[in-house]
Order: structure tokens, then sequence, then C-alpha cells
């Protein structure tokens, strides 16, 4: 023990590094944790936190217009003021950001606010100071960085969701490139709050490896509400015109033109330039760290949990997998993250709420299919008038009856999921949906009583 200046020595104090910290702490270990940029990582600081807070933002546009339904007048016609959202969420995300910081502290956890690099399986460097600290472990939890391979001429004129939460003016157009989670949420965000959203993606359509009919039905609600979609485009170069608008040039159709491009084509592992390699830690094709069940690389004091180890990156999967990690080395309790069943959400509007397999995965996984599904008009638009539509759909396992996986499009599709994903968690089956009353009158009611399946 002596021979080392800490037992747990963590690089980056994201949503995965910093529950490791506490934890490790908490076991009784002497915890140092590095982070380059504000303490509270992607999540917090330029993600999941103040990509919601926009979307709430972006849903009271629909909010005033059904009010009048019932019976409300507004005084004024409503305006949005970009730059108040903007501080407003910038000012959230520092408080939280402080909150993540007074909990290291409360823990006893050495905070260090510069680089760090592995110097060698248990040695990091601090890049500022050059301290060299002798580690009995090693944690990288550093997360992810935007990609756009490979790279375009004039792709330095995109920003990333990096940026886009700082834009000093609201943009009239936005083109937004990509199809998954970020793109779609963008784009939806910022076409509710007034702009003239495109979205081109490279694939035929959205949102790969969900359910095709979440995909499908999800595109039809974007693009009622405004969106364009390039689909099967990919863009060549990026240009600049004398006012300032970004042009973008595709090998087919006509450019667009926008005010904003934010690229959205996925992100990649900080692992760059961090010694790992030297260290003799093996990367994987896109710089992941590779880890076992354990969190363990290929160098055994050094561990990865998060988005560097590119499995499922979810910040809740960050942080279950740095406090299993911290359990399993410095407390009474070895356990390893499950990965099978995770529950997650589009926040685009309509929203999307998924866990368990789709139709596809599940076929293509051998299981005999009964798939269940309702689409429906939510009580609330019979008054307002909106015209939406939930979908909700069950794939179920015909020899053993298991609800395999629910996935849903609409309203608080994410909440519903959360809790639904505990039954498809306990291998819940169609006969215990059934048996389940439902609670009326609600959207979610519809899980428990859609006795029918679809017909094929
Ligand atoms: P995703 O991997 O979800 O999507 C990347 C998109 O970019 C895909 O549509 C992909 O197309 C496309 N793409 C990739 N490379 C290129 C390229 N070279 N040219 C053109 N298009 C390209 O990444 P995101 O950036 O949206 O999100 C990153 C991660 O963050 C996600 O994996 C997710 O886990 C997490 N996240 C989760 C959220 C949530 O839980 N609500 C919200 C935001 C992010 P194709 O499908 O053809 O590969």
């Amino acid at each position: 023990m002596a021979d080392f200046d800490v037992d747990l020595f963590v690089i980056g104090a994201g949503s995965g590094g910093t529950r490791a910290a506490r934890i490790a702490s908490s076991h009784g270990a002497r915890v140092m944790i590095a982070e380059e940029d504000r303490i509270g990582g992607t999540c917090v600081i330029r993600g999941c936190v103040p990509k919601k807070l926009f979307v709430y933002a972006s849903r009271f546009a629909e909010d005033f217009e059904d009010a009048a339904g019932f019976g409300w007048t507004l005084g004024t016609r409503p305006s949005f003021d970009w730059p108040t959202l903007r501080d407003a969420v910038a000012n959230e995300v520092t408080r939280l950001s402080g909150l993540y910081r007074k909990g290291l502290e409360g823990a006893k956890v050495e905070i260090r606010e510069e680089r760090a690099v592995v110097e060698g399986p248990q040695s990091v460097r601090l890049a500022k100071s050059g301290q060299i600290v002798r580690a009995r472990h090693i944690l990288v939890a550093t997360g992810g960085w935007p990609s756009f391979d490979p790279p375009i001429p004039g792709g330095e004129l995109g920003i990333s969701s990096n940026e886009v939460f700082h834009l000093p003016v609201l943009p009239k157009r936005m083109l937004v490139v990509g199809g998954g989670y970020i793109a779609l949420e963008f784009a939806s965000l910022f076409a509710r709050l007034g702009v003239a959203v495109t979205l081109l993606h490279r694939g035929d359509n959205i949102l790969r490896g969900f359910d095709e009919d979440i995909r499908t039905r999800l595109r039809d609600a974007l693009a009622h509400a405004g969106i364009t979609f390039r689909l099967g485009c990919t863009i060549e170069r990026i240009e600049e015109l004398a006012d300032g608008t970004r042009r973008a040039h595709c090998p087919s159709g006509t450019p667009i033109d926008a005010d904003v491009i934010l690229v959205a084509t996925g992100r990649r592992p900080n692992t760059k330039g961090l010694g790992l390699e030297q260290a003799g830690v093996e990367l994987g094709p896109l710089g992941e760290i590779v880890v076992d069940a354990a969190t363990a690389s290929s160098v055994p004091s050094i561990h990865a949990v998060g988005d560097v180890t590119n499995r499922v990156n979810l910040t809740p999967v960050a942080i279950r997998e740095g406090h299993s990690f911290a359990d399993s080395i410095f407390g009474s309790k070895r356990w390893i993250v499950d990965h099978a069943t995770i529950a997650s959400a589009v926040f685009t509007t309509p929203e999307v709420g998924t866990v368990g397999l789709s139709e596809g995965q599940a076929m293509a996984a051998g299981h005999d299919v009964r798939i269940f599904e309702s689409g429906f008009r939510p009580m609330k638009a019979t008054i307002s008038g909106r015209q939406e539509r939930i979908y909700m759909k069950l794939v179920v396992d015909v020899k053993t009856d298991r609800v395999l996986g629910v996935h849903i499009l609409g309203h608080d599709a994410g909440e519903i999921v959360q809790a639904v994903g505990i039954a498809v968690t306990m291998g819940a089956t169609k006969a215990d949906f059934d048996r389940t009353v439902a609670l009326h009158p609600s959207a979610a009611e519809e899980l428990v009583t859609m006795r029918t399946p679809r017909a094929g």
C-alpha cells in the first residue's frame, strides 16, 4: 500500500467516473480524480440534462395552442426568446456541476482539474503540473466525443452537439446531419422552437436498430411537425456564402442552405493521447478500450467504464458500471452489470420509449413472435384538435409467452417504458400483462388491454 499515492486514480469526472470515485472512497479507498473540462461530463454539461431542458422549452409551443380548445385565452401572442432559455439552461448546468463537485468533496475524493495521462500500468501523469501519481488501480472514464468521419471539405463550418447549446442567436434555418438519437432530438426541438429544419441522413430511414414500426411512424410524425427529410444522402462538401449562409452539397439533389449545420454522425471513444497503447491497453477499431464483463482492460490494474468502452453508450449504464467496478474492487461485493435489457428513450416530440428486442431483432434471434399493437388518438387531442396518435407495440415470444420487447411512440413514452422495463427485466409474460388491471383513463393502460395479436 505504501508504494502507492492513491488506491484509485479516476480519469474523467463524468457520470461513470464520479460514481466510481465516490463509491470507492466510501469503501475506504484513497481516491484522486482528474478532469480537464468541467466536472459532470457529457450528460450534465453538454448532453442529456441541457438537451432535456431544451426539449421542455420546445413543447410549450403546442401547449399554448392546445390550451385554446380547453377554454384558455392567452393574452398576447406567445413569443420565444432564445437567450433567456440558453442562459437559464447554462445556469442550471453550472449548478449541477457544482453539486457534482460537492459530492466528490463530501466523499473526500481529491479533485485535480487538469488533464491526466496514463504513464504506465500503475502510474498517471498530471499534464499541467507534471506530477506523477502512483495508483494501485486506474479507472478510465473519459467518455466520447462527436465525430464526423471521414472529414469533408468545409466540415469545420458545421457544429456538433457540444456547441449547439451556446448558439448566439436562434437560427432561422438549420440542417441536421445524421439519423440517430442526437440528430433527431435536436431536429425535433429546434423545429418546435420555430426553426426551419432539414434532416439529412445517409440511410433510407432514421434510427437504425429501432423497431421498424417506430422508425417509420416517428419519421412521419416529424415530417408532419414540419421537418424536411433528405434521406439516402451524404454531404460531400460545405461552403460558406458571402452572407454567412452554410451551403451543403450532396451528390444528388439541390444544395441545402442553412444558418447552422449541426453534424450528429456519432461519437468516438475519448482515448487519443491518453498513453493507453504505450501502457499495453488493448484498443478496439474505434479507439474504444476493450474490457471484460468486470470492466478490466488487457492491463489488469487499468479498468474502464462508460462510453470510452463503446458498449451501451447511455449515462445510467456508465453510472452502473462505475458502481460495480468500485464495489467489486474496493468493497466486499463483486457484481457485474447486465447489459441485456436496457430501456432507452429518444426525446423527440413525439417521444420514443423502448425496452427489449424489436420485432426484427427477436426474429433474427430465432424467436417465433406474436405482435400486439395499438394506435390511438390520445384523449387530450380530442378536445385540442391536434392531429396526433400514440403507438404501442408488444413483441411476445410464442413459445414462452414472454414479452421480449415494448416499443412506444407518443407523449411520456420514456416515462412509461421506464416502468414497464421492470416487468420486461423480470421476464413478465403476456399473461402477466393481461392480468394487470388497467389504470383508467391513461394512455399506458393500452399495454395491458391489447388482446388480439396482429394478423400474419
Ligand atoms: P448514433 O450512433 O445514435 O447515430 C449516428 C448517426 O449518424 C446514424 O444515423 C449514422 O448512420 C450516422 N452516421 C454515422 N457516420 C456517418 C457518416 N460518416 N456520414 C453520415 N452519417 C453518418 O449517434 P449520436 O451521435 O446520435 O449519439 C451518440 C450516442 O449518444 C448514442 O449512441 C446514444 O447512445 C447516446 N445518446 C443517447 C441519448 C438518449 O438516451 N436519449 C440522447 C443522445 C445521445 P447509420 O445509422 O447509417 O449508421
